[in-house]
């Protein structure tokens, strides 16, 4: 692993060849009331990778996810986007893209409206604007659906035009929290291909927070196990599974089945 201290710009390789971190992450402690549910996070994110937040319910995920979004402000600790110190500003100054399920769909909007929303800072003219959400519906394969509402969406296209919202500007970071724990099994496993496919192809930086370990084991460069506020594992896949750290590890992926 690569030291990254003096990254201003997170787009270039590293000289050894290894990506650049895009978010880094040191020392993040938290407590409602007198619970610490964060203990102290360290956490590099490289540019365009795929890293999910997986542990149990309570385990801090979420905390953590909307600490970086800007939901949250955090006791201690240091968060830096692409070199830039993030922790004082507004959710919307920090350039990301987010898929909550509290980030729901605007009711009024038809799905072209919806994706359109977030590049109404970018001022640009209505050719390219109208261009750039056709692009990212074709995407998502909803093209033909461009006028709905979406209440007359399925669950599962109603996931793809948050996604393509999210996506359409180009965040830095995009951040999702459980985006397909409404969902049912194939609908699931179909939006997993897709979000693997749109990873592929935009090479997008992504923290995915899921308790899911098979969809954990399916999406991930790699994945951060939670336990308690701290991460209990912090490795690929393939590690994790194969050489757990700990016992908590070991038992949190025997259970994937
Ligand atoms: P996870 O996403 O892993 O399920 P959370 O981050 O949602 O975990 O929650 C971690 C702990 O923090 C839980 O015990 C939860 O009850 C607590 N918590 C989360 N948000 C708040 C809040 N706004 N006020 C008080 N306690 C909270």
């Amino acid at each position: 692993m690569t030291t990254v201290a003096g990254v201003e710009r997170g787009t270039q390789p590293t000289p050894d060849g290894a990506r650049s971190v895009a978010l880094h992450v040191r020392s993040i402690r938290k407590s409602f009331a007198n619970q610490e549910v964060l203990r102290g996070i360290d956490l590099d994110v490289h540019e365009g990778e795929f890293l999910t937040l997986l542990g149990p319910s309570g385990s801090g995920k979420t905390t953590l996810l909307r600490i970086i979004a800007g939901f949250e402000s955090h006791d201690s600790g240091e968060m830096r986007l692409q070199g830039n110190d993030i922790s004082r500003l507004s959710p919307a100054q920090r350039d990301l893209g987010m898929v909550f399920q509290q980030y729901a769909l605007f009711p009024h909007m038809t799905v072209a409206d919806n994706v359109a929303y977030g590049l109404k800072m970018r001022r640009w003219d209505s050719a390219k604007l109208r261009a750039r959400v056709e692009q990212m519906l074709e995407m998502v394969g909803l093209p033909h659906l461009a006028d709905r509402k979406p209440r007359q969406l399925s669950g599962g296209q109603q996931q793809r035009v948050a996604l393509a919202r999210a996506l359409a500007y180009e965040p830095k970071l995009l951040l999702m929290d459980e985006p397909l724990g409404a969902l049912d099994k194939n609908l699931r496993l179909q939006m997993e291909e897709e979000l693997r496919r749109v990873h592929r192809q935009l090479g997008t930086t992504v923290i995915y927070v899921t308790h899911d370990q098979e969809e954990a084991l399916a999406l991930s460069d790699r994945i951060a196990v939670m336990q308690e506020g701290r991460f209990a594992g912090l490795d690929t896949p393939t590690a994790l599974y194969q050489r757990p750290p700990s016992t908590f590890v070991a038992r949190f992926f025997s259970n994937a089945n």
